[in-house]
This record gives C-alpha cells, sequence and structure tokens, in this order.
C-alpha cells in the first residue's frame, strides 16, 4: 500500500483562517458560486478545475469560474484514448471562453510499457488490468499534474449522488492523497436536474455524446451508451461491479488501500 504523500511546506502555506473554514464544515451551506468566490479570492491563480469534457458537471463549473474570473485555470487529462467528440469539445470551448486548456498526457514510458506487457485492450482481461491502465493514463497524469503546477487548490465537479463511493463527498476538504492541496467540490450537494438546468439556462457547450445516450463519456473502450432510466453509472466500465467503478483519481490512498 502506497502511503499518502504530503508535502508539509504546502501545508504551511495554506493560510490558518482557511483552515479554520474548512474545519468548521461552513461551506456546506453556501452555494456553488459563493464557494468558487471564496476559493478564487484565497486561491487565484494557485488553483485549477479538473475539467474531463465527458460530463455536464466540469464545463458547468467552467462557465462558472469564468464568469467570476476569466482568467481561471482548467486542465484535461488527455488518455490517448478520448473519443474525437471530447477532443472537439475541448477545441470549442477554447474558442468560446478565448481560454487557454492545460492538457495533460500520460508518460510516453508507462504507455508503452503497460501495452508491451498487457496489449492494447488490456483493460478488458481483469479489474486489476483496468486499473493499471488507470493509474498509467489518468492517476499518475493528474498526480503529476497536480504536484507540480504551483496549486494550492484544485476544483472538482464531483456529485454525492453520482455513485456509492462520493455519498460522503464534502465541499471543501484537504487532499492528503495530493501533497495536501484544497480540493474543493462546490457541486457536491447538486443532482443531476440541476446541473442541466444550468447547461440549459446558459448555453453551456457539452460533449455531442450525451444526446447520443452517454451519461459521461471517459476514454473510447470504456464508455458506452445506456438505455433510458439506468443506472447512468452502468455506461462506465460495465463489465465489472459497482463497488470497483473509480478510476482513481478522486480515492484517499490512505483510506482505500491501492487507492485505485
Ligand atoms: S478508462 Fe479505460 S482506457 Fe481510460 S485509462 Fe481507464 S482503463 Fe484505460
Amino acid at each position: 500500500m502506497a502511503a499518502p504523500v504530503v508535502d508539509l511546506d504546502r501545508k504551511k502555506l495554506i493560510r490558518s483562517e482557511v483552515l479554520q473554514f474548512i474545519r468548521s464544515d461552513a461551506a456546506e451551506s453556501l452555494t456553488a458560486d459563493e464557494i468558487l468566490i471564496w476559493c478564487i479570492k484565497n486561491f487565484s491563480p494557485r488553483l485549477s478545475l479538473a475539467c474531463s469534457f465527458g460530463a455536464p458537471e466540469g464545463l458547468v463549473l467552467l462557465d462558472m469560474m469564468h464568469r467570476i474570473d476569466p482568467a481561471s485555470r482548467v486542465f484535461v487529462l488527455d488518455t490517448g484514448r478520448l473519443p474525437q467528440a471530447t477532443y472537439d469539445l475541448i477545441d470549442r470551448v477554447r474558442d468560446r471562453y478565448d481560454k487557454s486548456i492545460e492538457v495533460v498526457f500520460p508518460r510516453a514510458e508507462d504507455v508503452e510499457q503497460l501495452v508491451r506487457t498487457g496489449g492494447l485492450n488490456l483493460f478488458y482481461e481483469s479489474v486489476d488490468d483496468r486499473q493499471r491502465c488507470c493509474r498509467a493514463r489518468k492517476v499518475e497524469p493528474l498526480r503529476r499534474y497536480l504536484a507540480g503546477a504551483d496549486l494550492g487548490a484544485w476544483v472538482t465537479g464531483l456529485r454525492r449522488d453520482q455513485n456509492v463511493t462520493r455519498v460522503d463527498t464534502p465541499k471543501v476538504e484537504i487532499d492528503t492523497a495530493n501533497g495536501g492541496l484544497v480540493k474543493v467540490n462546490p457541486i457536491a450537494n447538486w443532482t443531476s436536474d440541476r446541473v442541466h438546468d444550468y447547461v440549459a439556462e446558459h448555453g453551456v457547450p457539452i460533449n455531442r455524446l450525451h444526446a447520443e445516450g452517454y451519461p459521461s463519456v471517459g476514454c473510447a473502450p470504456c464508455s458506452r451508451a445506456v438505455k433510458p432510466g439506468d443506472d447512468p453509472r452502468s455506461g462506465r466500465w460495465w463489465w465489472e461491479n459497482v463497488d470497483t467503478r473509480e478510476c482513481g483519481l478522486h480515492v484517499d490512498e490512505e483510506n482505500e488501500g491501492s487507492g485505485i
């Protein structure tokens, strides 16, 4: 089991009032807008939004953050297996918001090793192989970006009702798996309907595959359309049990063993 890496110097940089705010649970009663204003005020420009461009949540937050601070930062993990629709959306968003998107790639040597030992489609073979692929293409790049992008905080579109593994997601927390950064989840208490209402109201660009039945769009070989009324998560890693369907990006290694 890998121990979480906590950067003590970075923790010292978190001002005491910020820590007090997080510990008081005061964020729970704030709106998403209020939380974003709080974190932009306290961390900008050392603040970046994680946006997959495969779910409306990240794009809603991108729109909200851009309205508050047009210089707000956003990054995406390009696993090398994303569908064309996602690449098209990244460029569309870049044009619409006149925003530079920080695209993060996996290490070439990791992907070469993965493919040489497991084949190009190893993710269908076993949970273990699928997790190896997610580690090389997503988890390592995320860890590397968060450690090297001069950040004090990062923002995610996690929602509590997305999965059984996310029901306890706080709106603001200390991310011990990523050097003690502040992790901000402003729409943790939002429903899917509320996300879609925001998209419609503000004309937020979203992935065109949603209109073809994909509730969320990840890597092309690991995402599929679902029937109306089916569990939205059944469109991702559908060949696995529901309790293993996490890519490891949001799992605390200390609490969850391997973290993936
Ligand atoms: S979602 Fe699938 S293709 Fe993408 S990194 Fe994970 S296992 Fe690999």
